[in-house]
């Protein structure tokens, strides 16, 4: 009689404590989201800190816990969210359009039908550094030089061919096309062992000021003459990197290029409360967000609705309907 009782409390104890577990709050509600980005010498990693930094803030009341993961860009972003790997990426606006639109990367693959915005955030260049004593000084001089063009999965690598194709150059025949990461570029130009590299980024990043603080002088090379390629695809705009960002760099003047937006990418999957509430804490707290990084200067919240061509994520509409920007 004895025994059974200890027994029938040492189960009943057991049964209260493993009660008490499983609704510890945190244990039991926290969502965890991966956003995607590129290098961490690149702008998109700050950015995703930056988006996971305003989120987790509210990790209390909405139970997100949002982690940064540095990728190798727009094209693996895209990819890892339409796997579920990802719950968000970072990617290039261009590259948003190819997606969705089954273009480029995504010809064999087709439309990336899942494949939904959030929302824009700041303007990214076609950025060509060069080696002073490389003798380059436009984007036709690249014939026959060791130019890294970008690693596969980034967005810098379309946007290079375009740019070669549009100067008459073949990447794969008429120069030495390196494909390696963009963080790595800036390293292998001081060291001489490539000529130039390519990279669309935001300004200022991490990896251009490296490549423009070393002992091999270096140089932003023009990207003019583009007007045909502007008409010819509707994601691509006149742009500029000043040159105040970069005492650096030997040139002397604002550099002429052209550019894109990176934008903030989820999936159809992804449920809408996790992506309101993403949403809502990064324009309730715009000010602060704006302050993250000198990128973001240009920013205002509705030109961050500006440049998606994927369908805008029902979690993000519905708090642009309720804030009055759409
Ligand atoms: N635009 C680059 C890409 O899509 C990344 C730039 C960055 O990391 O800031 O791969």
């Amino acid at each position: 009689m004895k025994k059974s009782f200890i027994i029938g409390f040492a189960l009943l104890l057991g049964i209260v404590l493993c009660m008490g577990f499983s609704s510890t709050p945190v244990q039991a509600k926290t969502t965890f989201v991966t956003i995607g980005t590129g290098g961490i010498t690149g702008v998109y990693y700050p950015t995703g800190g930056a988006i996971a930094k305003i989120v987790n803030k509210k990790r209390k009341l909405y139970g997100i816990r949002a982690t940064v993961e540095s990728t190798g860009g727009s094209v693996f972003n895209v990819n890892a969210v339409m796997t579920g790997d990802l719950d968000f990426g970072v990617v290039q606006s261009d590259r948003q359009y190819q997606a969705i639109n089954g273009l480029a990367e995504w010809k064999d693959k087709g439309p990336q039908k899942d494949l939904r915005a959030v929302f824009t955030i700041h303007p990214e260049s076609i950025t060509l550094v060069a080696a002073d004593d490389a003798g380059i000084n436009s984007i036709k001089d690249l014939k026959g030089k060791r130019v890294n063009i970008g690693n596969p999965g980034s967005g810098q690598r379309q946007n290079s061919i375009d740019a070669l194709a549009n100067a008459g150059l073949d990447y794969k025949s008429d120069l030495q096309a390196e494909g390696v990461k963009a963080a790595e570029a800036p390293g292998l130009l001081q060291d001489g062992r490539i000529d130039a590299f390519f990279y669309t980024v935001g300004h200022p990043s991490g990896a251009i000021k490296e490549a423009t603080a070393g002992k091999r002088k270096v140089h932003f090379v023009p990207i003019t003459g583009v007007d045909k390629l502007l008409s010819k695809y509707p994601y691509y705009a006149k742009a500029k990197i000043p040159i105040k960002l970069y005492p650096g760099a030997t040139n002397k003047e604002d550099v002429k290029t052209f550019g894109v937006k990176a934008t903030f990418v989820t999936s159809a999957k992804v449920p809408d409360a996790v992506v309101y509430a993403i949403t809502k804490e990064v324009f309730d707290n715009f000010d602060s967000f704006k302050k993250l990084h000198p990128a973001y200067q240009v920013l205002t919240k509705q030109n961050m609705l500006e440049g998606m061509s994927a369908p805008i994520h029902p979690g993000a509409m519905k708090y642009y309907k309720e804030a009055g920007l759409k």
